[in-house]
């Protein structure tokens, strides 16, 4: 789950780390009258959506007066927000962060995460802040600057000097850095988060240190201990079908592909998409719909599967272990009869009552393709979602 830039920020005051005077308005009229509480005779607008490239895409915008706040709070509340994070269709924007300007002599990136492969929490630091940061790991990795904290000593004063010297900070600067990483490595254990990053942390022109941007992801696996941080939760903001899927307990990811893949088990549902992959496919999401599942779920899952409007063809591919495959074709031949399916089905069933499961579905008399082996499935389905685009293709020149 994904904060909001001014929920981010309210939690960084919280710990004591220096973010600008701001105030979250819903109306054209409350960003006007944000103005007068704030104070001064400049302020920034910023929408709040939860995507990354707001500044590019015109939801940030630094202005003169409160005429032009309004306008602009006129132009963003109640449009969508298009970035290069946001997908095609943008994000709603129903909230607007209107701040204070900080006077920037420098941007900077800093960020918190967890380093699987050292299984420890990681600063992530670099001088080229205000930028893309993949694209400076990837052009320019050298800038990169990285520590490692051990969970039983926390963030060390060497490591707080080697991320402040290798930022160009002077002493006073270093001294405000490590304050802050303690609160920023305070927070990102007390939330169970899995992100938290500033990009741009900037030095004033007066020199001190400001998070100009506040990113806080959480783990959904322990939100369960935070119930004031669930009810931070924007569902505006979250992909339709993972919030659909979440409400029926499946797993379910959404992805960029063409094919959609039901499995049961997280493993298999990776080794399926590997499969897709290496067949010259792409997986339009990834769905566990868990060991022990039942018809009515595998119907659910199903539902959900298609629609998706980019899924061009189903891979269904299920192994019977606890779960029998009589049951999973049931639940497909269910979901079939409810939903009009206009995609290719391929269906690999394996396993506990495999055999009932493939008759069944061979006797529904519905378009379901059957394979005997998962790569003839991923095979099939790879040809089968190539036809259909080929198809909408065609369509679209004739
Ligand atoms: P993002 O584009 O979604 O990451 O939004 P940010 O909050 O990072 O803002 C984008 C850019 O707007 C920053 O990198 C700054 O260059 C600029 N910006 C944001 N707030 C201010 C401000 O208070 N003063 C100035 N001068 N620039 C700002
Ligand atoms: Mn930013």
């Amino acid at each position: 789950m994904n904060l909001h830039e001014f929920q981010a920020k309210q939690l960084f005051r919280q710990e004591a780390i220096p973010v600008p005077d701001g105030v979250v308005v819903t109306t054209p009229e409350a960003a006007r009258a944000a103005c007068g509480e704030l104070g001064g005779s400049r302020w920034v607008v910023k929408a709040q959506v939860q995507a990354g490239g707001r500044g590019k895409a015109g939801g940030v915008r630094l202005v003169e007066s409160a005429d032009q706040v309004e306008s602009e709070a006129r132009r963003l509340l109640g449009s969508r927000l298009v970035t290069h994070q946001s997908g095609p269709d943008g994000l709603p924007v129903t909230r607007l962060l209107i701040e204070q300007p900080t006077e920037i002599a420098r941007e900077l990136y800093l960020s918190l995460l967890v380093d699987r492969a050292s299984e420890r929490v990681l600063f992530v630091a670099s001088a080229a802040g205000g930028m893309d940061i993949e694209t400076v790991a990837a052009t320019t990795p050298e800038r990169i600057l990285k520590v490692r904290v051990h969970p039983a000593v926390g963030v060390q004063s060497y490591q707080v000097r080697r991320l402040g010297y290798g930022l160009g900070l002077e002493t006073g600067q270093i001294k405000a850095l490590g304050v802050l990483m303690e609160g920023l490595y305070r927070l990102f254990r007390e939330c169970d988060a899995s992100l938290v990053e500033i990009n741009p942390l900037v030095v004033t022109t007066r020199g001190d240190l400001v998070a100009l941007d506040a990113k806080v992801n959480l783990d959904d696996n322990a939100l369960y201990r935070h119930p004031e941080l669930e009810t931070l939760r924007d569902a505006s903001q979250e992909d339709a079908r993972e919030a659909e899927a979440r409400a029926h307990d499946l797993n379910y990811i959404s992805l960029d592909g063409n094919i959609g893949c039901m499995v049961n088990g997280a493993g298999l549902a990776m080794a399926t998409m590997d499969l897709v992959k290496l067949h010259g496919g792409a997986p339009a999401n990834f769905l566990d719909v868990g060991g022990g599942t039942t018809a009515a779920r595998v119907a659910e899952a199903f539902k959900l599967i298609l629609s998706d409007p980019k899924v061009k063809a189903v891979l269904v591919n299920i192994f019977g272990g606890i779960v029998r495959c009589d049951l999973i074709a049931e639940g497909l031949i269910q979901a079939v009869r409810e939903v009009h399916v206009s995609v290719p089905v391929v269906a690999r069933l394996e396993g506990t009552n495999a055999p009932q499961g493939l008759r069944m579905l061979a006797e529904s008399g519905l378009a379901l393709e059957t394979a005997s082996s998962l790569g003839e499935a991923a095979d099939k389905v790879v040809v089968a979602a190539g036809r259909a685009e080929g198809r909408a293709l065609g369509e679209g020149v004739a």
